[in-house]
């Protein structure tokens, strides 16, 4: 069966044609119906605000805001905001889809979308932060809600932005209403467990997949690009669990220690330090680019999109990649890896244990209830390995590496729920 839209080939790829080849590749495997596709491809909505704020300094900033709502037929759309000065729509279009087969893969009643605001949180006070994301939130109030659209935090946000979403929107409304947003504080309704969730998931599907490849965890090392919430989170829990972390990396530059790196003490040096690894006495420090090509059992990218191209994939010696990040591998990069026998665990797979639990934090508000952190944490085990079983067999069934397996198993769930609901 051919497609209408071939996806593009270009050199430097963006990630909705990263996102848009793969999903060609699955549905084409699917023999999925040509109308169907063409339902799927395209969001449903896309809104873009201009937020005009008062920065500290008195003079009135103008920032373009976006939400991008890509499927809501399995239930209201689920996730984040990102604020970056890289925000675009493109970017955001891609990543509201990527949440679309996330929430699918992990079988959860969510729809996916992602919102953006393209500013550089870095530079801007608590004050200007709030003023942005109230305005926002404002700005994007008849999209949002409990039942219709359920923002998260993403990179550049975090429980702080989330509080202030919660309190703007419940201020709009006149009553207090915490299940329209998800990764808020604890004391706010939100989930204990939300904070490292993703880099659990990203462990228990790093373990799934190492028991199929027969290397013992205490056996393995482990290289981490990004050491951020997903990237730390992963890190410790992955050292927990025997594996050896011999490098990890942050914006600036990246740390080797062949006989591992202390994690804890790596991440209480971060955290004294403003969020910088810089002067981490624990390893050797080293080119940030350079971790990607260490010879290394499983290697975590957890930091941006696209870091694993065309031009370097061939490079690449760890055994096993588990995609911390959305989109860390470029299309044309995945046929280098399979090639070279490099198992990835694919990011709309490995990543997916934080909106599955958003989607513990959503349940628990609508109930009014509060459930342990080991019942959110035995929960979303079981929920992640299941669907690394999932996908592992489907790609058997299919002949097809991990990442187009995922996508499978995504689309039919979304195509066939379609195919029910009908349309115009
Ligand atoms: N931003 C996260 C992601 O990309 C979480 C989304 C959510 O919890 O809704 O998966």
């Amino acid at each position: 069966m051919s497609y209408i839209e071939p996806a593009p080939i270009k050199d430097k790829e963006n990630p909705l044609e990263s996102m848009m080849s793969r999903f060609q590749i699955a549905a084409e495997h699917l023999g999925l119906n040509q109308q169907i596709y063409n339902v799927l491809k395209s969001p449903v909505k896309q809104v873009i605000v201009t937020l005009p704020i008062t920065m500290d300094n008195g003079q009135i900033e103008v920032f373009e805001g976006y939400r991008v709502i890509h499927s809501n037929i399995l239930g209201p759309s689920k996730g984040g905001i990102r604020m970056d000065m890289d925000v675009n729509l493109d970017e955001v279009k891609a990543l509201a889809a990527w949440m679309t087969w996330k929430c699918a893969v992990v079988d959860i009643p969510f729809g996916g979308a992602k919102g953006g605001i393209k500013c550089d949180p870095g530079i801007m006070s608590a004050g200007e932060m709030e003023r942005l994301t109230r305005s926002y939130t404002m700005a994007l109030q008849e999209i949002f809600g409990p039942d219709r659209d359920i923002p998260a935090p993403d990179m550049g946000t975090g429980p702080r932005e989330m509080a202030w979403l919660m309190d703007q929107y419940s201020r709009s409304y006149g009553m207090t209403i915490n299940a329209v947003v998800t990764g808020k504080p604890v004391v706010l309704g939100g989930s204990l467990g939300r904070t490292e969730a993703t880099g659990r998931g990203v462990m228990v599907t790093a373990l799934a997949a190492m028991e199929k490849l027969k290397l013992n965890p205490f056996k393995a090392t482990c290289a981490v690009q990004g050491f951020g919430n997903v990237g730390s989170w992963a890190a410790l829990l992955l050292d927990e669990r025997g594996v050896k972390i011999v490098a990890l990396s942050d914006i600036s530059q990246a740390y080797y220690n062949e006989k591992g790196i202390n994690i804890s003490d790596a991440v209480a040096y971060q955290q004294a330090h403003k969020g910088s690894l810089i002067g981490f006495s624990g390893a050797e420090v080293m080119p940030a680019d350079e971790l990607l090509f260490l010879d290394v059992d499983v290697l975590v990218p957890a930091a941006v999109e696209d870091v694993i191209t065309v031009h370097n994939a061939k490079d690449i010696k760890a055994r096993l990649i588990v995609e911390g990040s959305n989109g860390p591998t470029s299309a044309k990069a995945d046929k280098i890896l399979n090639d070279l026998g490099i198992l990835s665990v694919p990011d709309i797979l490995a990543n997916a244990g934080g909106v599955t639990v958003s989607y513990f934090e959503w349940v628990q508000n609508r109930l009014g209830y509060k459930w342990t952190g080991e019942r959110v944490n035995r929960r979303s085990d079981r929920i992640m390995k299941d669907a690394f079983n999932n996908v592992y067999e489907t790609a058997l069934q299919y002949d097809v590496s991990l990442r187009i397996a995922a996508y499978i198993v995504a689309i039919d769930k979304v195509a066939k729920t379609y195919t029910f609901r009908g349309g115009f």
